[in-house]
Protein backbone atom coordinates (compact mmCIF):
# COMPACT_ATOMS: atom_id res chain seq x y z
CA UNK A 1 0.00 0.00 0.00
CA UNK A 2 2.70 2.46 0.78
CA UNK A 3 4.61 1.38 -1.92
CA UNK A 4 2.28 1.74 -4.42
CA UNK A 5 1.43 5.08 -2.60
CA UNK A 6 5.08 6.46 -3.08
CA UNK A 7 5.11 4.92 -6.71
CA UNK A 8 2.05 7.05 -7.49
CA UNK A 9 3.27 9.78 -6.04
CA UNK A 10 6.38 9.64 -8.19
CA UNK A 11 4.60 9.46 -10.80
CA UNK A 12 2.67 12.68 -10.41
CA UNK A 13 5.80 14.32 -9.76
CA UNK A 14 6.81 13.51 -13.27
CA UNK A 15 4.29 14.36 -15.00
CA UNK A 16 4.66 17.71 -12.91
CA UNK A 17 8.13 18.29 -13.82
CA UNK A 18 7.57 16.83 -17.32
CA UNK A 19 4.59 17.65 -18.78
CA UNK A 20 4.71 21.56 -18.27
CA UNK A 21 1.27 20.45 -16.36
CA UNK A 22 2.42 22.68 -13.12
CA UNK A 23 -0.49 23.74 -11.56
CA UNK A 24 -1.32 27.10 -10.19
CA UNK A 25 0.15 27.23 -7.03
CA UNK A 26 -0.91 30.52 -5.58
CA UNK A 27 -2.82 32.82 -2.81
CA UNK A 28 -5.31 35.72 -2.91
CA UNK A 29 -5.97 37.83 -0.53
CA UNK A 30 -9.98 38.76 0.61
CA UNK A 31 -11.45 40.97 2.39
CA UNK A 32 -13.06 39.19 5.85
CA UNK A 33 -14.86 40.86 8.79
CA UNK A 34 -12.69 43.63 7.99
CA UNK A 35 -9.19 42.39 7.88
CA UNK A 36 -7.14 40.29 5.30
CA UNK A 37 -7.89 36.95 5.48
CA UNK A 38 -5.47 34.78 2.92
CA UNK A 39 -7.06 32.26 0.95
CA UNK A 40 -4.70 29.42 0.13
CA UNK A 41 -5.53 28.02 -3.17
CA UNK A 42 -3.86 24.77 -4.81
CA UNK A 43 -4.41 23.73 -8.19
CA UNK A 44 -7.23 26.35 -8.48
CA UNK A 45 -9.11 25.53 -6.02
CA UNK A 46 -9.14 26.90 -2.63
CA UNK A 47 -8.06 24.58 0.71
CA UNK A 48 -9.19 24.52 4.06
CA UNK A 49 -5.98 24.90 5.67
CA UNK A 50 -5.85 22.82 9.32
CA UNK A 51 -2.74 23.43 11.56
CA UNK A 52 -3.43 20.40 14.49
CA UNK A 53 -0.43 22.22 16.15
CA UNK A 54 -0.71 25.09 18.10
CA UNK A 55 -1.39 25.82 21.81
CA UNK A 56 -3.62 27.77 24.52
CA UNK A 57 -3.47 28.15 28.17
CA UNK A 58 -6.75 28.98 29.94
CA UNK A 59 -6.00 31.38 32.93
CA UNK A 60 -7.62 30.41 35.38
CA UNK A 61 -6.74 26.54 35.26
CA UNK A 62 -3.18 27.78 35.76
CA UNK A 63 -3.77 30.18 38.76
CA UNK A 64 -5.04 27.34 40.44
CA UNK A 65 -1.42 26.15 40.45
CA UNK A 66 -0.11 29.91 41.44
CA UNK A 67 0.71 30.46 37.91
CA UNK A 68 0.67 33.41 35.89
CA UNK A 69 -0.05 32.75 32.16
CA UNK A 70 1.04 36.27 30.81
CA UNK A 71 4.63 35.08 31.92
CA UNK A 72 3.77 31.74 29.86
CA UNK A 73 6.00 31.33 26.43
CA UNK A 74 4.46 32.39 23.09
CA UNK A 75 2.41 36.27 22.56
CA UNK A 76 -0.95 35.75 23.24
CA UNK A 77 -1.23 32.43 24.27
CA UNK A 78 -4.15 33.41 26.66
CA UNK A 79 -6.12 34.62 23.49
CA UNK A 80 -8.56 32.34 21.88
CA UNK A 81 -10.44 34.60 19.93
CA UNK A 82 -9.28 38.49 18.06
CA UNK A 83 -6.11 38.07 18.14
CA UNK A 84 -5.58 34.34 17.23
CA UNK A 85 -7.73 34.99 14.17
CA UNK A 86 -5.96 37.99 12.76
CA UNK A 87 -2.89 35.93 12.74
CA UNK A 88 -4.11 32.49 11.28
CA UNK A 89 -6.01 35.15 8.90
CA UNK A 90 -2.16 36.45 8.01
CA UNK A 91 -0.64 32.83 8.04
CA UNK A 92 -3.42 31.28 5.70
CA UNK A 93 -4.72 29.21 8.53
CA UNK A 94 -8.34 28.50 8.01
CA UNK A 95 -8.67 26.07 11.24
CA UNK A 96 -6.44 25.45 14.49
CA UNK A 97 -7.24 22.32 16.19
CA UNK A 98 -6.02 23.45 19.75
CA UNK A 99 -4.74 21.90 22.42
CA UNK A 100 -3.23 22.72 26.02
CA UNK A 101 0.23 21.38 26.66
CA UNK A 102 -0.55 19.35 30.32
CA UNK A 103 0.77 21.36 32.95
CA UNK A 104 -1.10 18.68 36.03
CA UNK A 105 -0.06 15.69 35.33
CA UNK A 106 1.75 15.47 38.46
CA UNK A 107 -1.16 17.10 40.57
CA UNK A 108 -3.45 15.13 43.16
CA UNK A 109 -6.60 13.96 41.99
CA UNK A 110 -9.31 16.70 43.13
CA UNK A 111 -6.51 19.32 41.16
CA UNK A 112 -5.76 17.57 38.26
CA UNK A 113 -9.95 17.15 37.92
CA UNK A 114 -10.49 20.80 38.24
CA UNK A 115 -8.08 21.63 36.12
CA UNK A 116 -9.13 19.56 33.41
CA UNK A 117 -12.59 20.40 33.66
CA UNK A 118 -11.98 24.56 33.57
CA UNK A 119 -9.57 23.25 31.01
CA UNK A 120 -11.99 21.58 28.65
CA UNK A 121 -15.36 23.48 29.47
CA UNK A 122 -13.39 27.04 28.49
CA UNK A 123 -11.92 25.60 25.54
CA UNK A 124 -14.82 24.26 24.24
CA UNK A 125 -16.87 27.80 24.77
CA UNK A 126 -14.26 29.54 23.24
CA UNK A 127 -14.56 26.98 19.96
CA UNK A 128 -17.95 26.98 20.07
CA UNK A 129 -17.95 31.09 19.74
CA UNK A 130 -16.06 30.39 16.41
CA UNK A 131 -16.81 26.61 15.12
CA UNK A 132 -15.84 27.84 11.71
CA UNK A 133 -12.23 28.28 12.74
CA UNK A 134 -11.22 26.40 15.89
CA UNK A 135 -11.19 23.38 17.30
CA UNK A 136 -10.48 21.55 20.77
CA UNK A 137 -8.20 18.82 21.56
CA UNK A 138 -9.39 17.67 25.63
CA UNK A 139 -7.13 18.11 28.35
CA UNK A 140 -6.69 14.56 30.21
CA UNK A 141 -5.36 13.91 33.78
CA UNK A 142 -3.67 10.77 32.50
CA UNK A 143 -2.23 9.97 36.37
CA UNK A 144 -5.68 8.84 36.57
CA UNK A 145 -6.63 6.56 33.74
CA UNK A 146 -9.72 5.76 35.16
CA UNK A 147 -10.55 9.73 35.36
CA UNK A 148 -8.97 10.39 32.01
CA UNK A 149 -11.63 7.89 30.28
CA UNK A 150 -14.45 9.51 31.61
CA UNK A 151 -12.83 12.97 30.66
CA UNK A 152 -12.32 11.90 27.37
CA UNK A 153 -15.67 10.32 26.95
CA UNK A 154 -17.78 13.35 28.28
CA UNK A 155 -15.46 16.33 26.14
CA UNK A 156 -16.07 14.14 22.91
CA UNK A 157 -19.23 13.37 23.75
CA UNK A 158 -20.44 16.18 25.44
CA UNK A 159 -18.17 19.35 24.35
CA UNK A 160 -17.49 18.29 20.86
CA UNK A 161 -13.68 18.05 20.98
CA UNK A 162 -12.04 16.35 18.40
CA UNK A 163 -9.36 14.67 20.15
CA UNK A 164 -7.33 14.79 22.95
CA UNK A 165 -3.75 16.59 23.54
CA UNK A 166 -1.21 14.22 25.87
CA UNK A 167 2.21 14.79 26.80
CA UNK A 168 5.59 12.44 25.92
CA UNK A 169 5.15 10.63 29.17
CA UNK A 170 2.53 11.16 32.69
CA UNK A 171 4.84 12.20 35.63
CA UNK A 172 8.03 9.40 34.84
CA UNK A 173 5.58 6.41 33.51
CA UNK A 174 5.59 5.64 29.49
CA UNK A 175 2.23 5.47 27.71
CA UNK A 176 2.87 2.02 27.15
CA UNK A 177 2.54 1.49 30.35
CA UNK A 178 -0.58 -0.93 30.74
CA UNK A 179 -1.89 1.12 33.08
CA UNK A 180 -2.44 3.76 30.21
CA UNK A 181 -4.46 1.26 27.95
CA UNK A 182 -7.92 1.66 28.94
CA UNK A 183 -7.72 5.31 27.85
CA UNK A 184 -6.69 4.17 24.26
CA UNK A 185 -8.93 1.66 24.23
CA UNK A 186 -11.72 4.53 25.13
CA UNK A 187 -9.54 7.07 22.20
CA UNK A 188 -9.66 3.72 19.63
CA UNK A 189 -13.42 3.29 20.61
CA UNK A 190 -14.39 6.96 20.30
CA UNK A 191 -12.23 6.98 16.85
CA UNK A 192 -10.54 10.44 17.98
CA UNK A 193 -7.21 11.94 17.58
CA UNK A 194 -4.25 11.64 20.17
CA UNK A 195 -2.26 14.65 19.78
CA UNK A 196 1.60 14.34 21.74
CA UNK A 197 3.46 16.95 22.27
CA UNK A 198 6.36 16.54 24.36
CA UNK A 199 7.15 17.81 27.91
CA UNK A 200 10.89 18.36 26.88
CA UNK A 201 12.85 15.06 28.65
CA UNK A 202 13.01 15.87 32.04
CA UNK A 203 15.49 12.89 33.32
CA UNK A 204 18.16 14.68 31.30
CA UNK A 205 17.84 18.40 32.65
CA UNK A 206 21.78 18.10 34.11
CA UNK A 207 23.05 17.30 30.21
CA UNK A 208 20.35 19.46 28.66
CA UNK A 209 21.22 23.09 30.41
CA UNK A 210 23.50 25.58 29.31
CA UNK A 211 23.12 27.69 25.65
CA UNK A 212 20.91 26.79 22.71
CA UNK A 213 17.98 25.80 25.20
CA UNK A 214 18.79 22.45 24.85
CA UNK A 215 15.76 21.14 26.64
CA UNK A 216 13.64 22.36 24.10
CA UNK A 217 15.42 22.17 21.06
CA UNK A 218 16.53 18.30 21.78
CA UNK A 219 14.54 17.56 24.68
CA UNK A 220 11.10 17.95 23.09
CA UNK A 221 11.67 15.82 19.77
CA UNK A 222 13.81 12.91 21.60
CA UNK A 223 10.97 13.19 24.40
CA UNK A 224 8.76 12.14 21.37
CA UNK A 225 10.96 9.50 20.37
CA UNK A 226 11.19 7.58 23.36
CA UNK A 227 7.69 7.59 23.74
CA UNK A 228 6.71 6.59 20.02
CA UNK A 229 9.32 3.93 20.42
CA UNK A 230 8.17 2.53 23.61
CA UNK A 231 4.23 2.66 21.93
CA UNK A 232 5.56 0.80 19.18
CA UNK A 233 8.12 -1.76 21.09
CA UNK A 234 6.33 -2.83 23.76
CA UNK A 235 3.21 -3.86 21.72
CA UNK A 236 0.85 -1.23 22.64
CA UNK A 237 -0.07 -0.07 19.01
CA UNK A 238 -0.38 -4.13 18.12
CA UNK A 239 -2.92 -3.85 21.27
CA UNK A 240 -4.94 -0.80 19.77
CA UNK A 241 -4.99 -0.89 16.04
CA UNK A 242 -7.16 1.96 15.36
CA UNK A 243 -5.57 4.26 17.60
CA UNK A 244 -4.78 7.51 15.52
CA UNK A 245 -1.93 9.21 16.90
CA UNK A 246 -0.25 12.45 15.60
CA UNK A 247 3.42 13.60 16.81
CA UNK A 248 4.56 16.83 17.52
CA UNK A 249 7.58 18.39 15.52
CA UNK A 250 7.30 15.78 12.83
CA UNK A 251 7.25 12.77 15.23
CA UNK A 252 10.49 14.13 16.98
CA UNK A 253 14.11 12.10 15.61
CA UNK A 254 12.29 8.96 15.29
CA UNK A 255 11.23 8.81 11.36
CA UNK A 256 14.34 10.44 10.20
CA UNK A 257 16.46 7.72 11.78
CA UNK A 258 13.94 5.28 11.28
CA UNK A 259 15.38 1.98 9.96
CA UNK A 260 17.47 1.88 13.08
CA UNK A 261 14.53 0.74 14.48
CA UNK A 262 14.18 -2.17 12.76
CA UNK A 263 17.83 -3.35 13.03
CA UNK A 264 18.29 -3.22 16.83
CA UNK A 265 16.92 -6.59 18.13
CA UNK A 266 18.78 -8.14 14.93
CA UNK A 267 22.11 -6.73 16.48
CA UNK A 268 21.42 -7.54 20.17
CA UNK A 269 18.68 -10.45 20.25
CA UNK A 270 19.65 -11.12 23.73
CA UNK A 271 17.64 -7.49 24.60
CA UNK A 272 14.10 -9.12 23.58
CA UNK A 273 12.32 -9.05 26.42
CA UNK A 274 9.88 -11.40 24.50
CA UNK A 275 7.16 -8.86 22.78
CA UNK A 276 6.25 -10.59 19.54
CA UNK A 277 5.27 -7.57 17.36
CA UNK A 278 3.44 -8.12 14.36
CA UNK A 279 5.05 -5.68 12.17
CA UNK A 280 8.93 -4.45 11.85
CA UNK A 281 9.19 -1.12 14.07
CA UNK A 282 9.00 1.05 10.60
CA UNK A 283 5.70 0.10 9.38
CA UNK A 284 4.21 1.22 12.87
CA UNK A 285 5.61 4.39 12.54
CA UNK A 286 3.90 4.39 8.63
CA UNK A 287 0.58 4.29 10.61
CA UNK A 288 1.49 7.30 12.12
CA UNK A 289 0.69 10.74 11.70
CA UNK A 290 3.13 13.67 12.52
CA UNK A 291 2.96 17.54 11.97
CA UNK A 292 5.34 19.36 8.97
CA UNK A 293 7.34 21.20 11.76
CA UNK A 294 10.34 20.28 9.92
CA UNK A 295 11.62 23.66 8.57
CA UNK A 296 13.23 22.90 5.34
CA UNK A 297 11.94 20.87 2.34
CA UNK A 298 14.76 18.09 2.54
CA UNK A 299 13.60 17.17 6.29
CA UNK A 300 9.59 17.70 4.68
CA UNK A 301 10.64 15.28 1.87
CA UNK A 302 12.33 12.59 3.72
CA UNK A 303 9.53 12.68 6.84
CA UNK A 304 6.95 12.15 3.65
CA UNK A 305 9.02 9.14 2.19
CA UNK A 306 9.82 7.36 5.40
CA UNK A 307 5.74 7.93 6.84
CA UNK A 308 4.18 8.48 3.76
CA UNK A 309 2.79 12.16 2.55
CA UNK A 310 -0.92 11.07 3.29
CA UNK A 311 0.38 10.74 6.86
CA UNK A 312 1.42 14.92 7.23
CA UNK A 313 -0.73 17.55 8.01
CA UNK A 314 0.28 21.30 9.52
CA UNK A 315 1.80 22.17 12.83
CA UNK A 316 2.84 25.47 13.23
CA UNK A 317 3.32 25.66 17.29
CA UNK A 318 1.29 29.26 16.91
CA UNK A 319 1.34 31.37 19.26
CA UNK A 320 4.85 30.27 19.99
CA UNK A 321 6.75 31.46 17.02
CA UNK A 322 8.89 28.70 15.79
CA UNK A 323 7.37 28.56 12.49
CA UNK A 324 5.21 31.49 11.09
CA UNK A 325 5.30 30.09 7.16
CA UNK A 326 4.19 26.82 7.68
CA UNK A 327 1.84 26.70 4.47
CA UNK A 328 4.72 28.46 2.47
CA UNK A 329 6.58 25.79 3.34
CA UNK A 330 4.31 23.44 1.47
CA UNK A 331 2.96 25.46 -1.08
CA UNK A 332 6.80 25.99 -2.20
CA UNK A 333 8.43 22.68 -1.40
CA UNK A 334 9.68 21.28 -4.64
CA UNK A 335 9.03 17.78 -4.22
CA UNK A 336 5.72 17.44 -4.10
CA UNK A 337 2.72 17.64 -6.54
CA UNK A 338 -0.63 19.93 -6.23
CA UNK A 339 -2.32 16.77 -4.88
CA UNK A 340 -0.01 16.17 -1.87
CA UNK A 341 -0.05 19.75 -1.32
CA UNK A 342 -3.97 20.02 -0.46
CA UNK A 343 -3.55 16.33 1.51
CA UNK A 344 -0.55 17.97 3.65
CA UNK A 345 -2.40 21.70 4.05
CA UNK A 346 -5.87 20.21 5.03
CA UNK A 347 -7.36 17.47 3.88
CA UNK A 348 -5.45 14.32 5.34
CA UNK A 349 -6.43 16.58 9.09
CA UNK A 350 -10.02 17.25 7.88
CA UNK A 351 -10.48 13.74 7.66
CA UNK A 352 -9.32 12.69 11.10
CA UNK A 353 -10.85 15.97 12.84
CA UNK A 354 -14.07 15.67 11.27
CA UNK A 355 -13.85 18.87 9.63
CA UNK A 356 -15.84 19.45 6.45
CA UNK A 357 -13.76 20.51 3.55
CA UNK A 358 -16.11 23.61 2.32
CA UNK A 359 -16.58 26.52 3.13
CA UNK A 360 -19.95 26.80 3.31
CA UNK A 361 -20.40 27.01 7.08
CA UNK A 362 -18.74 30.76 6.52
ZN1 LIG B 1 4.27 23.06 20.39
Amino acid sequence: MHQHHLARAAELQFVDCHGGALTATNEAAAQAGGGSRRQVIVAGKRVKTIDVHCHCVIPRALALQGKDHTKERGPGLGDVGARRLREMDEQGIDVEAISINPHWYQCERDLAAEIVNINNETLAELCAAHADRFVGFASLALQFPELAVQQLEHAVKKLGMRGAAIGGSVHGDEFANARFDPVWRKAEELGILLFIHPQGTPALAPRLKGNGWLSNVIGNPLDTTIALSHLIFEGTLDKFPGLKICSAHGGGFLPHYAARSDNGLRVAPEMDTGVKLRKKPTEYMRDMYYDTLVYSDEALRHLAHEVGVDKLVIGTDHPIPWQADSVNHILNCPHFDDTQKRMMLGETAGKLLGIAPDFSAQ
